[in-house]
C-alpha cells in the first residue's frame, strides 16, 4: 500500500513526504486506517518500526484544524518521549498549522498554563502534568476525541496507573482509545479492558 491509497488530507500527505517518508511501514499499513476509521486500537511492533508516526498520521487526519480546541492527547512514561512526539507531530503536520504542544513536569507551571489557553490541537505529555492541567481546568478536553497510550506497558506498569484512569475519566465517554507498545503482558491487555471497547489488536 502507499500513503496515497490512505486518502489522507493533501496537506498531511505533504508533510509526510517533507519529512522523508516515501512508502508506509508494516504497523503503519496496517494501523493507520484502523485508527482514522475510529475503533479502539492496540497496535503491537517493536521500537523502530514506526509507532510513532503511526498514531501521528492517524490523529492529524482527524483533527480539525480550524478548531483551536485540544482534539487528541497522547501521554508517554517519560518527559523525552513526549516531546519526541510533539516534534514527530510539528513535522508531519507541517502544512496544516497544527498546533501542539509538550506538557511535561520539570517546566514552569505558569508558562504551561498560558500555552495551554491560547488552544492546543494535540497535547503530548506525561500523566502527571496533564492530569494536574485538566484537573485545573487549564487544559479543556470537551473536544477530545481521541486518546493514545505510547509505551503501553510502562505507562499500565509503573505508577502511572491511578494517573492515567483519572484522566480517562476526565475525557468525553466516546473518546477513541489508542494503546501502543512493543510487548504487551497479559496483565497490560487485562487492563485496557477497562477503558477499551472491542478493541482490534493489530501485530507486527
Ligand atoms: P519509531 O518506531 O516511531 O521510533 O520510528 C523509528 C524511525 O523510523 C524514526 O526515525 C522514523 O522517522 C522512521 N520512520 C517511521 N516511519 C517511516 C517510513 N514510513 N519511512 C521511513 N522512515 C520512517
Amino acid at each position: 500500500a502507499t500513503f496515497e491509497e490512505m486518502d489522507l488530507k493533501e496537506d498531511l500527505l505533504r508533510g509526510i513526504y517533507g519529512y522523508g517518508f516515501e512508502a508506509p511501514s508494516a504497523i503503519q499499513s496496517r494501523a493507520i486506517m484502523q485508527i482514522i476509521s475510529g475503533r479502539d486500537t492496540i497496535a503491537q511492533a517493536q521500537s523502530g518500526t514506526g509507532k510513532t508516526a503511526t498514531f501521528t498520521i492517524g490523529m492529524l487526519e482527524v483533527i480539525d484544524t480550524k478548531n483551536k480546541e485540544t482534539q487528541a492527547l497522547v501521554l508517554s512514561p517519560t518527559r523525552e518521549l513526549a516531546v519526541q512526539i510533539q516534534n514527530v507531530v510539528k513535522a508531519l503536520g507541517d502544512h496544516m498549522n497544527i498546533r501542539t504542544h509538550a506538557c511535561i513536569g520539570g517546566t514552569h507551571v505558569g508558562e504551561d498554563v498560558k500555552v495551554l489557553q491560547r488552544g492546543q490541537h494535540i497535547v503530548s505529555g506525561t500523566p502527571g502534568r496533564v492530569k494536574d492541567m485538566i484537573a485545573k481546568g487549564n487544559l479543556s478536553v470537551k473536544n477530545i476525541k481521541m486518546l493514545i497510550l505510547d509505551e503501553a506497558d510502562e505507562l499500565l506498569t509503573k505508577g502511572f496507573q491511578a494517573q492515567i484512569y483519572d484522566i480517562y475519566r476526565f475525557l468525553p465517554p466516546a473518546t477513541q482509545v489508542v494503546v501502543v507498545s512493543a510487548t504487551l503482558t497479559r496483565e497490560v491487555l487485562e487492563m485496557t479492558n477497562k477503558f477499551m471497547s472491542d478493541p482490534v489488536r493489530i501485530l507486527v
